[in-house]
C-alpha cells in the first residue's frame, strides 16, 4: 500500500477540445474534464461512441494538443516540456495500444514489438531479447518471424500489448483494445492488461464503451458529450489511492444511495436486485474496510435486505469478528452503519421483488438457473470456458432438484474437468457452495 500524500501520476485540468475552431463544422470533442489518476490504477473512461474517449486520450497521449486546460504527469506540465521532452514523454511514460493493432504490415512481429526501441537507438542485440520475451509471455513466441497478416486478430493484439510494454513505461494506455475481437480473444487481451496493472503494476487507463471492461477498473469516470458526468469506484478491487485521495473522492461522489445504486448499477449490470442493492449500501458507506470485511458487509447486508437476520441480529454481527461470522468493525464503524443501513433501507423500496415470482413461470427451474449462475459466477476470479459454464449449469439443477446434496454439488465443482467436474480452484468452489446454499434458502418456495 501507499503512504499518504501519494501524488496523482496524471492531473487532467480542465482540458477541453474543439476540433475545426471556428469552421462550420467545429466540434466540441472534450468539455472541461478534470480527472486525477493514480499510480497503479486501472481506470476505465466509459462512454457511447463519439463521446471523446479517443481525443481524451490522445491528449493524454500528447498526441493531441488540448484547446484549453493542461495535463500534468509526474508532476511536469507536458505542454510545456518542449518538442524533446515529448518525445522523452511518449517513449518513457506512456505505452499505447489501439482497437486496429496498428502493426506494421511490413515488418515481422519481433521488429514491430521492438519499434519503440528502435527510435531509441536501442541495439538489436539488446532489444531482440526483450521483445521475444514479451512475445514468450503472452504464448506467441513462436511468431516472431512473421508477418502480422500472418496472425489472428487476438494474436495481433498481443503483439502490440508486447510493443507497448517494451520500453517498460509506467502508464499504459488503451483505445477500445478488445473492440475487434471475438469474446475468447477478447477476454484474453483483458486478462493480459489485468495482469499487467496487478503483477507489473501498470497504471492502465483503458477507454470504451463495453460495459463488460468495467469490473476491472479501479474506477471508472463515465463520460457523455465530452463531459465526465459521474465517477465511480469499484468496491470489488482494493483501492491504488492513497486515504485522502480517495476521502477526496468520495466527498465529490454524487450522495445518497439511489445515486450509489444507479453507480453500482452501470459497473455491475448483471447482479442480481439484491446483491446490487447490498453492494451499493456498502460501496456508499465503506472506504476503509479490507475485501474480506467488504465481502462479510455486503453478504450480512444482503441477508438484511432479505429479511434473513433480523435488525438485532444485523447490528450485532457487525462489529462480530470475521471468524465468528461476523463483519469485524469497530464498535463506532458498527453502530453508523448499523443506522445507516436501516434508513436507507427504508428509503429504498426500489427493485426488491420479482425472485417470488419465479414459481409461477414455466420456465421457473432455467430463470433460477441462470439467477443462482449469475451469483456464483460473481465470486469466480477467472471466467469459465464453455464446457464449465455446461457443467456448472447442469450441477445447479441438479443441486436445485435435490440430485446432489450439498457435498455432492461442492465436489462437482471441485473436479477435474477431465474427470467430468466443472474444474474450479477448491477454495472458490467452497465458496461457490457456500453460496449455492444461502441461494438455496432464498429460493426455497420455489423448490419446496
Ligand atoms: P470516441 O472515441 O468516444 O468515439 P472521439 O474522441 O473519436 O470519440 O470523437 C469525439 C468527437 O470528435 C466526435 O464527434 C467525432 O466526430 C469528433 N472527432 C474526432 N476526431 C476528429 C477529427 N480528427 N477531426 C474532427 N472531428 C473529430
Ligand atoms: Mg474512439
Amino acid at each position: 500500500m501507499y503512504n499518504s500524500f501519494v501524488e496523482p501520476l496524471i492531473k487532467i485540468e480542465n482540458v477541453s477540445l474543439i476540433y475545426d475552431k471556428g469552421k462550420p463544422n467545429e466540434t466540441k470533442a472534450l468539455a472541461d474534464i478534470n480527472a486525477e489518476i493514480y499510480p497503479s490504477e486501472y481506470i476505465v473512461f466509459f462512454g457511447p461512441s463519439g463521446c471523446g474517449k479517443s481525443t481524451l486520450l490522445y491528449v493524454i497521449a500528447a498526441m493531441q494538443t488540448p484547446t484549453t486546460g493542461r495535463i500534468i504527469v509526474d508532476g511536469r506540465e507536458i505542454s510545456k516540456v518542449g518538442e524533446k521532452g515529448i518525445t522523452d514523454y511518449r517513449q518513457n511514460s506512456i505505452g499505447m495500444v489501439f482497437q486496429q493493432y496498428n502493426l506494421i504490415a511490413s515488418l515481422s512481429v519481433i521488429d514491430n514489438v521492438s519499434v519503440p526501441q528502435i527510435f531509441k537507438s536501442v541495439k538489436p542485440k539488446d532489444r531482440e531479447p526483450k521483445a521475444q520475451a514479451l512475445l514468450d509471455r503472452f504464448g506467441i513466441g513462436a511468431f516472431s518471424r512473421r508477418l502480422p497478416s500472418e496472425l489472428s486478430g487476438g494474436q495481433q493484439q498481443r503483439v502490440s500489448i508486447a510493443r507497448s510494454l517494451i520500453n517498460n513505461t509506467p502508464i499504459i494506455l488503451a483505445d477500445e483494445p478488445t473492440g475487434n475481437l471475438d469474446s475468447k480473444s477478447a477476454q484474453n487481451v483483458t486478462d493480459i492488461l489485468q495482469e499487467l496493472n496487478e503483477k507489473d503494476k501498470k497504471a492502465i487507463i483503458l477507454v470504451t464503451h463495453d460495459p463488460n471492461q468495467l469490473q476491472y477498473a479501479h474506477r471508472v469516470f463515465h463520460m457523455k458529450d465530452g463531459k465526465i458526468v459521474r465517477q465511480t469506484i469499484n468496491p470489488q478491487r482494493p483501492q491504488r489511492m492513497d486515504a485522502q485521495a480517495k476521502e477526496k473522492i468520495t466527498k465529490t461522489l454524487s450522495g445518497g444511495i439511489s445515486s450509489a445504486l444507479v453507480d453500482v448499477l452501470s459497473v455491475y449490470p448483471e447482479l442480481t436486485e439484491s446483491r446490487l442493492k447490498s453492494k451499493a449500501v456498502v460501496n456508499y458507506l465503506l472506504s476503509e474496510l479490507d475485501t474480506q470485511q467488504i465481502d462479510r458487509l455486503e453478504r450480512l447486508v444482503e441477508d438484511r435486505i432479505l429479511g434473513k437476520i433480523s435488525k438485532e441480529d444485523f447490528g450485532a454481527a457487525l462489529d462480530d469478528p470475521i471468524e465468528k461470522g461476523g463483519a469485524g468493525l469497530n464498535y463506532q464503524s458498527a453502530k453508523k452503519i448499523d443506522a445507516s443501513v436501516e434508513t436507507l433501507l427504508s428509503e429504498t423500496d426500489i427493485i426488491q421483488k420479482d425472485i417470488e415470482d419465479v414459481g409461477t413461470d414455466p420456465n421457473a427451474l432455467n430463470a433460477v438457473t441462470k439467477e443462482i449462475e449469475t451469483q456464483i459466477i460473481d465470486v469466480l476470479s477467472s471466467a469459465l470456458s464453455d464446457e464449465q459454464m455446461t457443467r456448472l449449469t447442469d450441477a445447479i439443477k441438479k443441486r436445485i432438484s435435490n440430485e446432489l446434496d450439498r457435498d455432492g454439488f461442492f465436489h462437482t465443482l471441485d473436479l477435474a474437468v477431465s474427470h467430468g467436474g466443472v474444474g474450479l480452484r477448491k477454495e472458490i468452489a467452497k465458496d461457490a457452495a457456500r453460496r449455492m446454499e444461502i441461494l438455496l434458502i432464498k429460493f426455497k418456495d420455489f423448490t419446496d
